[in-house]
């Protein structure tokens, strides 16, 4: 499900891009996507690709609505103020500090292994 916020970035993700937005006036990086930046306030930004890849720091289990799912928290590489969150699709078990790496999904999100 797409909102005004994220409709932009959904669509870079189906098109194979991974991006993340940076302000315009300020140049911080944020993730998830939002209206305005949180540092300066301005509404000005442009979406900036950066490497699909990141740090586990952290992930839960599923037992409720998709039971045995794993989740990770990730954070990004080059852009170590963003996480991104995704189900984790690798065979092991995911370990703090662990590179991970981005899957485009079919239905524009990214998972992580
Ligand atoms: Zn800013």
């Amino acid at each position: 499900m797409s909102d005004r916020d994220s409709a932009g970035w959904r669509s870079a993700v189906a098109n194979g891009d991974f991006v993340i937005q940076q302000c315009s006036t300020c140049d911080t990086r944020r993730f998830p996507p939002r209206e305005f930046c949180s540092v300066c306030h301005s509404r000005t930004w442009q979406w900036q690709p950066v490497e699909p890849t990141g740090t586990i720091e952290s992930w839960i289990v599923d037992h409720t609505f998709a039971p045995g799912t794993t989740i990770v928290m990730v954070r990004l590489t080059n852009a170590p103020t963003c996480v991104m969150y995704g189900r984790w699709l690798a065979e092991t078990a995911p370990s703090a500090g662990q590179t991970a790496h981005a899957v485009f999904t079919d239905d524009a999100l990214i998972d992580w292994h």
